[in-house]
């Protein structure tokens, strides 16, 4: 990707070359104005934080700065707070993982999480395996280290091993070197597909056999509406999988507290490196969310967060089903996301100025995509508005799905 030089930008000739990866996506401008409360946002994955006990979270920071002000206040371990560790661990063991307090390293949300790996596995010219389509930025992320992505092929069940196994091929006989196969096995951020088991068990056997390093971003898999997913693919391996999770979704994205869970010797690296980029992750948040934990029905908020988004799911599904009915979409069974393909001849980027003046908006498919792909996909979230806005979002779409239908 090349950045168009920018007249008001006078260091425009200064820039190393990573940095051509950020570039701002188009549609960055209409969500400007898809953030204007008249407009029922289907775009973002916000997290409904409202349903959080607000007066707990309150007393919870309290008793941090009564109980113990001048730590929490102060730098503190670039791997993390120790207490914190023990309760990750606690929160890991529900979907299935065993580990060591000594293998988690806390970081600024797994978003920083996935900036720190990459950091230390990718060259320029390496190629990170990713699925077709694949959370929107995490590709920036590797975009910005020069990385080359190929897409795999997904379907309701999830990654596909048989096109994992022929990108390995094709990459390989192009000489190239594959670092990560990076993968949201569980409610996939756009897709909102899952895994399957015997496909995780495929797919781990593959990238053993490849040499090549799991990525498992799992930032969803708690927020499940019809019965707990698979475990995580962490769960049966241990040495060739790389794990992120976070409190955004289960608690707070304000917080900025994720975290990896690696093997042994990688730990090491990834301490170095988050103490090179924070020092520490925050000592504040870190004590709030572990007193937090210690005194509030975690994992009972978790299922209230369960119940309020599977209503949302159900409102998305049924107004797609009566304003719809011809478009094909997946049905999540947790997460935050639906991905809905339209008719070929119906392209969601330039569709989406319409939409906006339609007052609804959503993310076009290509921006899940490194190649262009994605064309006539879009992603809905059913997260944030309430069941009526999201009936209301679903309404709109229609009369612009229908509208240029006609063109
Ligand atoms: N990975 C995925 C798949 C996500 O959807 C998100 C949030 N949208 C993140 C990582 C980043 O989450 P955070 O940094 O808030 O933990």
């Amino acid at each position: 990707m090349t950045t168009q030089p920018n007249n008001l930008d006078q260091w425009f000739d200064h820039y190393a070359d990573r940095a051509s990866g950020l570039a701002a996506s188009e549609v960055r401008a209409l969500f400007a104005v898809a953030s204007r409360p008249e407009v029922v946002s289907l775009a973002g994955g916000m997290p409904y934080v409202s349903a959080l006990p607000q007066d707990l979270i309150t007393d919870s920071i309290n008793r941090v700065m009564r109980d113990r002000g001048p730590a929490a206040l102060q730098y503190g371990s670039g791997q993390g707070l120790p207490a914190l560790r023990e309760q990750i661990l606690e929160v890991m063991a529900l979907e299935g993982i065993q580990a060591s307090v000594d293998d988690v390293v806390v970081t600024t949300g797994s978003q920083h999480a996935l900036e720190l790996v990459t950091k230390l596995f990718i060259n320029p010219g390496d190629v990170v395996l990713a699925e077709g389509p694949s959370y929107v930025t995490a590709l920036v992320v590797f975009r910005s280290f020069q990385a080359e992505i190929a897409h795999v092929e997904m379907d309701e069940f999830g990654l596909v091993p048989d096109s994992l196994r022929a990108h390995i091929a094709a990459v390989r006989a192009a000489g190239k070197t594959i670092k990560l196969l990076y993968t949201v096995p569980t409610f996939s951020n756009p897709a909102g597909v899952t895994l399957s088991w015997q496909r995780r068990i495929d797919v781990l056997e593959i990238a053993r056999e490849n040499g090549i390093l799991v990525l498992e971003d799992n930032p969803y898999g708690l927020l499940y509406f019809d019965g707990p997913p698979p475990h995580a693919m962490r769960s049966v391996e241990e040495e060739g999988v790389i794990y992120l999770g976070t409190f955004s979704k289960t608690l707070a994205p304000g917080f900025r507290v994720g975290w990896v869970l690696a093997p042994h010797a990688v730990r090491e690296k990834l301490i170095l490196a988050n103490e090179a980029a924070v020092l520490s992750p925050s000592s504040f948040t870190q004590s709030v969310i572990s007193e937090y934990m210690s005194v509030a029905d975690w994992k009972g908020q978790i299922g209230t967060f369960r119940d309020v988004y599977r209503e949302r799911r159900d409102a998305m599904l049924t107004a797609l089903d009566d304003y719809l009915p011809d478009l094909d979409w997946t049905v999540p069974n947790g997460g935050f996301y639906v991905w809905v393909t339209l008719p070929n001849n119906l392209d969601s980027k330039s569709m989406l100025p319409r939409a906006v003046k339609e007052l609804v908006a959503y993310t076009p498919g290509t921006a899940f995509y490194a190649d262009g792909n994605g064309r006539s996909n879009m992603r809905l979230s059913f997260c944030y508005p309430t069941p009526e806005f999201i009936r209301e979002g679903v309404r709109r779409l229609s009369t612009v799905v229908n509208g240029e239908r006609e063109l």
